[in-house]
């Protein structure tokens, strides 16, 4: 793989030697998407709320544009109704917007920890995280994924430092698995450490209302980030905690400081998409039945699963870039789109398939995915 960044005359041999790889994207293929014959199995819009169509007829209260970042003057009433209705949904005293989760996760973790702390996270945790530990110049340690015995091992061994910290996300993204939250909580308890959740995938899918996997476990982490652009259906993120942690990433999260507030037009519809997204109990029960349909179908024709995989991230191991690539070039050839996930997204002879189930996937749709999964694997990868 290409660890070093070529000089700018060098682009175009570098973008050739990733293609030679297997390691190449190609930016236009997500134009896909809009096609009605083709059935996406990419998305991360598990309930469809992301399809809804806005009604353009009624004028929409909320003004166009924040004008600037929230400490300035941006901050409007839209903001904080939904940072209050998010807090609420998450069981948590209080709430930040943030524009991405990308944005959440960077500006939050490089807000709370310095090079005085001490932070374990999970091998496989989101580009966002890893770069909010790596900007926090905290001492970070690697926990392998998953590994509940390591991470004890980590926070046992840790250096005497200020605070500790664990990281992980609820519902991992590339290898639809959990850790285990309340002894995770539990052991952050007999270490006097924090626990940072990112529930970006779970939320709107698991939990009460769809309020995520801490909720469902009734587990309180210290910081739970969640992200508005997955079930939620639009874009943004908050960052939920309590009230000093709000006021402290409202004056210390550079990414928030710094960085034009959110829509209000855009934070009056999230509103209505997270009144949505809890009402939507009968999409997660579809969801539920279409996940189980896929994995039946799946395993009926010999196709392996991981043992932790749940929810409906289902990835389809492979190992090598080029043959995940191949097979899904024979999907996409059946108008069918599912992500080959290469390295750098998740570890050297780790390339799989993502396939995403969604709640708006017919029983058709899902027997289609199946078959065209089952034939594309045997051509590319006897199993
Ligand atoms: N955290 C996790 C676990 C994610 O999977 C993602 C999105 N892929 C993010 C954060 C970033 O969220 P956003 O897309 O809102 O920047």
């Amino acid at each position: 793989m290409l660890s070093i960044v070529p000089h700018l005359e060098d682009l175009e041999p570098a973008l050739l030697e990733l293609e030679r790889q297997g390691l190449l994207r190609h930016p236009d293929r997500t134009l896909l998407g809009a096609r009605a014959d083709v059935l996406l199995a990419c998305s991360n819009d598990y309930l469809g709320l992301g399809a809804r169509h806005v009604s353009r007829e009624t004028p929409p209260e909320a003004r166009v544009g924040a004008g600037a970042s929230r400490l300035i003057h941006g901050t409007q009433p839209e903001h904080v109704w939904l940072e209050t209705a998010l807090a609420e949904w998450v069981a948590q005293p209080a709430a930040l917007l943030f524009s991405s989760g990308y944005a959440a996760n960077v500006g939050t973790l490089a807000a709370l920890c310095d090079r005085n702390d001490f932070i374990v996270s999970d091998r496989l945790n989101h580009a966002s995280l890893v770069d909010g530990c790596r900007l926090s110049r905290a001492n970070v340690a690697i926990a392998d994924h998953g590994d509940f015995a390591g991470i004890a091992d980590l926070l046992a061994k840790a250096p005497t430092s200020r605070a500790r910290w664990v990281v992980v996300e609820s519902y991992y993204s590339m290898d639809g698995d959990s850790p285990d939250l309340p002894r995770l909580r539990e052991l952050c308890d007999a270490h006097d450490a924090h626990l940072y959740v990112d529930e970006a995938h779970a939320l709107g899918v698991f939990g009460p209302g769809g309020a995520g996997l801490c909720r469902a476990q009734n587990v309180v982490p210290d910081v739970l980030v969640g992200t508005l652009g997955k079930a939620v259906g639009v874009a943004g993120a908050f960052v939920a905690g309590n009230d000093a942690i709000r006021r402290w990433l409202w004056n210390r999260a550079r990414s928030f400081v710094f960085s034009t507030a959110m829509s209000p037009l855009v934070a009056e519809l999230l509103l209505r998409q997270v009144h949505a997204t809890r009402d939507a109990s009968q999409a997660r029960s579809r969801l539920r039945q279409n996940v189980e349909a896929l994995r039946a179908e799946l395993l009926r024709r010999g196709i392996p699963l991981p043992a932790a995989n749940h929810g409906p991230i289902v990835p389809i191991m492979v190992g090598d870039a080029d043959r995940t690539l191949r097979i899904a070039e024979r999907l996409l050839a059946e108008q069918i789109v599912v992500q080959a996930i290469r390295p750098p997204t998740v570890p050297r002879g780790t390339a799989r398939l993502r396939v995403t189930v969604t709640a708006q996937m017919t029983q058709g749709d899902i027997e289609r995915l199946a078959a065209a999964l089952a034939s594309a694997l045997s051509a590319e990868h006897p199993l």
